[in-house]
Parts: structure tokens; sequence; C-alpha cells
């Protein structure tokens, strides 16, 4: 079957009234994005208050729903074939081959809903819906009519050039078009939990930014790598996304030197989130994400999030944060994160780490240990920021 439009189905929640127009402008936007490197050409636009895509000429198809899969604000996308309007007798045989074509298997009920926003058609919809009903039962014996609850619904749609036919529905990634909800700095590591946290975040509307802490000599330029691929990965949903990949060196050995061992995670954990914040304020971020969940190792009990969290005045999005590792990892394969996510590099928090990190870290205890950085933190903390490497992944 040869498609030659995609309607795409949004949902209604939250776009009534006068910011409608705002919410489909950014999902036009967003749909061009996703399809700017799929082979083809294609017109995304809006009419009637939907948004169509209009193939011109050949495509390729797997790519193409592939792509506006991954764009949110899209909840249903229905391939149509376009017909030009060659009579009632004509659509009656045409809506037959494409019963015929697109369900093999005929025992199924089915209902015919059929629209017109050119009034001027001979038949009114009631008419059709019954005409066409009629001609699909005396083809096939096998198809029965069910009003409430059909198998198929054949969408039969006159419009002002071409008569729309559509009956599938492939769901999309749901949420919100990216743009219409300010954007936030996801903390990214090259773990399985952050890229699956910018995900959920992004998919309520929010654009991304992205920092990375790395530990050269200790960690490697293929662990850098790997991050880069999954901003890469993160970045076919939210859009571009600029990566800050922040040298931590320094600052850590300074952490390890002079501060209790079993402190050291959430010592580095607090100056990750300030420098984190520091970019974030810097390019008009609202909000920080991280892939923390409660309990899931010692840096992330409700004390030591408590802790982490006292550094940071803005706020700090955790959308993971009642998950289990499993429903994490669920989505991290449903995303296409996680063989990425696994290879095993080596990360700057691991290298560090301590035999017995504290579980119910003290603020103010922490606090007192960090008064020993007080000789070369600023400084520190400034090269670090100057040390940033920036770009942009798409
Ligand atoms: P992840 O799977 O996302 O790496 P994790 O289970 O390994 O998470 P932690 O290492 O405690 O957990 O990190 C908690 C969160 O802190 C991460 O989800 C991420 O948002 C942030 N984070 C940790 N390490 C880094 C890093 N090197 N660079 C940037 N952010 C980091
Ligand atoms: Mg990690």
């Amino acid at each position: 079957m040869t498609f030659h439009s995609f309607l795409i189905k949004y949902g209604e929640i939250g776009i009534k009234g006068k910011n409608r127009y705002l919410f489909e402008d950014a999902l036009v936007r967003q749909m061009r994005h996703a399809l700017k490197d799929v082979d083809g050409e294609f017109n995304v636009h809006k009419a009637q208050g939907r948004v169509y895509v209009d193939c011109e000429g050949e495509y390729d198809y797997e790519e193409t729903v592939e792509s506006l899969k991954r764009v949110f604000g899209i909840v249903g996308i229905c391939p149509v074939v376009k017909l030009e309007d060659q009579g009632f007798e004509q659509l009656k045989k045409d809506v037959v081959a494409y019963v015929d074509e697109m369900y093999p298997d005929k025992n199924q009920t089915f209902k015919v809903e059929a629209r017109r926003s050119r009034k001027n058609y001979p038949l009114n919809s009631m008419e059709m819906n019954c005409d066409l009903g009629e001609v699909l039962l005396e083809t096939f014996p096998e198809l029965k009519v069910d009003v409430h609850k059909p198998d198929l619904m054949i969408h039969v749609e006159v419009r002002d050039h071409f008569i729309y036919l559509y009956s599938e529905i492939i769901p999309g990634a749901g949420g919100m078009p990216v743009g219409t909800n300010g954007k936030a700095m996801l903390l990214l590591s090259g773990g399985i939990d952050s890229p699956v946290a910018g995900y959920m975040v992004s998919k309520r509307g929010v654009g991304l930014e992205a920092t990375y802490f790395h530990a050269p000599p200790y960690t490697s330029e293929r662990a850098k790598e790997k991050v880069v691929d999954l901003a890469r990965l993160v970045s076919k949903y939210s859009g571009p996304i600029k990566l800050n990949i922040v040298n931590f060196t320094d600052i850590q050995l300074y952490i390890y030197e002079k501060c209790p061992h079993e402190e050291l995670t959430i010592i580095m954990r607090r100056y990750m989130m300030m420098i984190a914040e520091h970019f974030a304020k810097e390019s008009g971020c609202l909000g920080l994400i991280t892939g923390e969940s409660i309990g899931q190792v010692a840096s992330q009990t409700m004390q030591s999030l408590a802790a982490t969290n006292e550094v940071c005045t803005l706020p700090v999005y955790r959308p993971l944060i009642g998950f289990d590792k499993q429903e994490i990892v669920d989505v991290a394969l449903k995303i296409d994160t996680y063989e990425t996510s696994i290879l095993p590099f080596e990360d700057c928090c691991t290298i560090f780490v301590a035999k017995h990190p504290v579980t119910k870290p003290n603020i103010e205890r922490i606090k007192k240990s960090e008064t020993h950085l007080q000789e070369k933190i600023d400084e520190l903390f400034d090269e670090a920021i100057q040390s940033v490497e920036t770009m942009i992944v798409k």
C-alpha cells in the first residue's frame, strides 16, 4: 500500500484555548526537525485543526514512521491514502481495494466513519457510511459491522481536492512538544539512569542541555565518547542538546585528599550540582535533572538526596525517583539507550569510591568536612568551569 500523507493525532488536553497555536507550531517545528534527515520530501502543515505530513514522491515509509514516533506531543500517526475525487462509484471501488489490501484477514468487525469538509459532495456523511458499509459487506461476507467497538474504523474524509482514507493508528510518543516548556540542565553520566531521566522530562515539552563530568586520565576518551553517544540518542527525542563536558579531576583529587573517604561521594555530588547549576543559570535553564531514585545506592538515600539537594537553588527534577531499576531499564530499552549505557567504561564517581560510604549523611557534618577544602576549592571550581568543552549534539 502506498501512503501519501500522515494525519497526526495529538493530545487535546492542555492545548485548548488561546495557547493552542503555540502547541501546534512547536509540534510542527519538532516534526520538521525529526524528518530533516529522512529520505523523501515532506510538507508538514496545519489544516483545519489538524496536522498533516504530506509526502511528495518517493520516501522511506519505515524511517518516516520511526522518526515521527519520537516526536513528543504526537499520540497517533495515521498513514493516509489520498484519492482523487472521481465520483462515488469509483470511491466504493477504492474503499473495497483499500480494505482488501490492508486487511488480508477479513474476520473482523468494522465501521465506516465518513466526514466531509467539502459540503457540496453529493452524499452526506450518513449516506456515505451506509453505502460504503454495504458494499464492504457484500464484497467480504466475513466482515461484520460493529458501530460501538469495531476492530477496524475506516475513516473516509472528503476534503477540497482529495478524499483521504485511513484506518490504522500507530501509537506516538505522547507528552508535549519540546519547546513548549522551557529547558533544563541534565546531569548526564554514562549510566542507565540519567539518559532515561532526560527523556522523561523532555517528554513534557522541556528542551535539554546536559553536563558531563569526566576525570582524565582516570576516565578515558572512550568513556566521554559514550556520553556523547548517549546524548545523541536522547536528542533523537529532545532535539539538539548542548553538552558541557567539565574536567572534574582536580576537584575530585582535592576532595579525596582533604575529606573523610566515606563522605567522598556526597561531597563530589554536591560540587557536581553546583557546577551544573552554574551552567544552567548561564543559559537560562529552569531546573536541573538527575537520574536519582530513592535508595538505589548509598548516595541516593533520603538523607543523601537531602544533602545533595541542599547546595542547589534551582529546582532539581528527579523523574525516576519512584522507579525500581527494572522499570528504568525497561524505558532505557524502549528508547534505545540501554545497549550504550551498559558498555563497560569507567565512571568518574566509581574511581574514588569508598568501601563504606555514609548512607545517612548529616548535612552539618558534611559542611564541616567541606571547610577542609577552603584553601583551594574556589580556584578549582573556577578552573573546572573554564575547562568546559561545549558541543551541540544532534
Ligand atoms: P546513572 O545510571 O545515571 O549514572 P547511577 O545509578 O550511576 O546513575 P549515581 O552515580 O549516584 O547513580 O549518580 C546519580 C546521578 O548523578 C546520575 O543519574 C546523574 O544524573 C548524576 N551524575 C552522576 N555521575 C555523573 C557524571 N559523571 N556526570 C554528570 N552527572 C553525573
Ligand atoms: Mg552513574
